[in-house]
């Protein structure tokens, strides 16, 4: 149990997504894939601890919903070959909730991803308004609030995740008016003129403001939040239809940017075979360094202008030719948006024409890898990359930089940081860069191959002790200290 203010608490922590995804095989037999990501690494143990829940979608989509689709699974089942008769002592469950093919559509890709998402990451070109798709993602909401509410205790602590969900907070406090509700934005809360585009955006800061408390990653986030919510505040007429619940409770807003298990990625990147595999892509990558790039695909990773920055390096110094060799991974996402399958065959192009304006002989100066590579794979390949580009549009914080450099346990490579990213304000030492400019991205990369090794190693040392100190357990603990602060 957590103790918290006094008592011994559950924790039910609630996202969009679970930390297992389901598939079923031929014979119809339910297969449960881990996922990874840092907010698992760090919500397990104290969800194991607690005894708690995961609540989210399963990634089944179904044809209609059905009573018997929402379940809870404890995962020492999942995890155990034992099946049911596995030891549950040191686990926590899964509960489920379905989402149908209509709702996968227009509440996770229209609503979440095509008008949040979009706005959110200052993208408003993109952004599009659709009541339909609004009122499917508020039925959604709904029914994770009701879920909550069949298996939640009084005692217990929800902590909901994230813009897919940001209305459960309304719904449930109708259904639980003293129940402790906790909302953590894992994406950048934006600008005011931007935030003022949203035409529901009074029903978003209603429903959040149902929470007892509310995370940010950066400051500048809670401060465009708290602007939001001084305006929403003076001209709120009602918020369209909707009873206002937001008085019901008095909010606490802080600001702890997530991080990484920065230990683990240390320690592995120290293991004899990560090693060995890190010596083999430096022999395979056959230049004298070795630039990476390692971004799911999504236009606000800046993936374009930076390729735009690689070939304007190359034109303006063709004497670097031969003298390095860039590896993008590319991770697929959201493979049946529109927007992204456009953006794949344009980061396509681009890397063709790169490669053929500037190969000689057995060299191309472009590798790209379309897909995802193992943990031991990818913390070999950032400890064998002299210099990583992570250049985003905009970004809520960015764990990629996070990771590159506690997987540097040697003390070196140079780390090239978008100013748009939420890491850069907690990363002093790398270099940061307007990911726009495809020029400041040429100079930035031009820079980080021609750095002193004691440079290197100066900054490096900085960075890797700031993201050792502020790791992912901290980030728990001071989440936890915030839910103690609040009413
Ligand atoms: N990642 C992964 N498999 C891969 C490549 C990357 O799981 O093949 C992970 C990477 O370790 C990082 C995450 O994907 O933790 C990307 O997180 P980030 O915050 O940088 O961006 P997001 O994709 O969440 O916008």
């Amino acid at each position: 149990m957590i103790r918290l203010k006094g008592k011994d608490r559950r924790l039910i922590v609630v996202s969009n997504r679970l930390p297992f995804h389901r598939f079923v095989d031929d014979s119809g037999k339910d297969v449960w894939k881990k996922a990874a990501g840092g907010l698992i690494t760090g919500l397990e143990p104290i969800l194991k601890k607690c005894k708690g829940i995961w609540l989210g979608w399963d990634g089944i989509r179904t044809e209609g919903i059905r009573k018997e689709d929402f379940r809870l699974v404890d995962i020492a089942e999942i995890e155990s070959e034992e099946g049911e008769k596995a030891c549950k002592a040191c686990s926590y469950q899964i509960g489920c909730v379905p989402l149908t093919e209509k709702e996968f559509d227009e509440y996770y890709n229209r609503f979440s991803n095509g008008t949040l998402w979009a706005l959110f990451h200052y993208f408003f070109e993109k952004s599009f308004i659709d009541y339909s798709a609004w009122r499917t993602y508020c039925e959604v909401n709904r029914r994770f609030a009701e879920y909550i509410h069949e298996i939640a205790e009084d005692d217990d602590i929800i902590w909901i995740q994230d813009f897919h969900l940001f209305m459960t907070p309304y719904y449930l406090r109708k259904l639980r008016p003293n129940q402790e509700i906790h909302f953590f934005l894992h994406i950048p809360f934006p600008d005011i003129d931007i935030f003022s585009i949203l035409p529901w955006q009074d029903q978003i800061l209603g429903s959040i403001l149902c929470c007892n408390t509310i995370g940010f990653h950066h400051k500048q986030y809670l401060r465009n939040f708290n602007e939001a919510v001084r305006l929403y505040r003076k001209e709120k007429t009602g918020t369209k239809g909707m009873e206002t619940l937001e008085g019901s409770v008095n909010t606490h807003f802080y600001v702890n940017p997530i991080s990484i298990d920065f230990n683990a990625i240390d320690r592995t990147s120290r293991k004899h075979e990560v090693l060995e595999r890190k010596k083999e892509i430096i022999r395979q990558a056959s230049s004298p360094k070795l630039i990476l790039g390692v971004d799911r695909i999504d236009y606000s990773k800046g993936i374009k202008e930076r390729l735009l920055g690689m070939e304007m390096l190359l034109d303006e110094h063709p004497e670097l030719k031969e003298q390095f060799f860039y590896y993008q991974l590319v991770v697929p996402s959201r493979e049946d948006v529109e927007t992204y399958i456009a953006l794949k065959k344009e980061i396509d192009e681009i890397i063709g024409r790169i490669n053929g304006k500037f190969a000689t002989g057995l060299w191309a100066p472009v590798h790209y890898n379309y897909g995802t590579v193992t943990f031991e794979e990818l913390v070999a390949l950032y400890s064998a990359a002299d210099v990583a580009l992570v250049t985003p549009l905009r970004d809520g914080m960015n764990l990629v930089c996070k990771e590159y450099v506690a997987a540097h346990s040697d003390n070196d490579g140079v780390l090239v940081l978008s100013r748009f990213a939420g890491a850069i304000a907690e990363i002093k030492n790398c270099l940061p860069v307007n990911p726009y400019s495809i020029e400041d991205i040429a100079r930035a990369i031009y820079h980080a191959l021609h750095m002193p090794k004691t440079e290197r190693k100066k900054r490096m040392r900085k960075m890797r002790k700031n993201i050792k100190h502020h790791n992912i357990d901290t980030w728990l603990q001071n989440c936890l200290r915030n839910f103690e602060l609040a009413q």
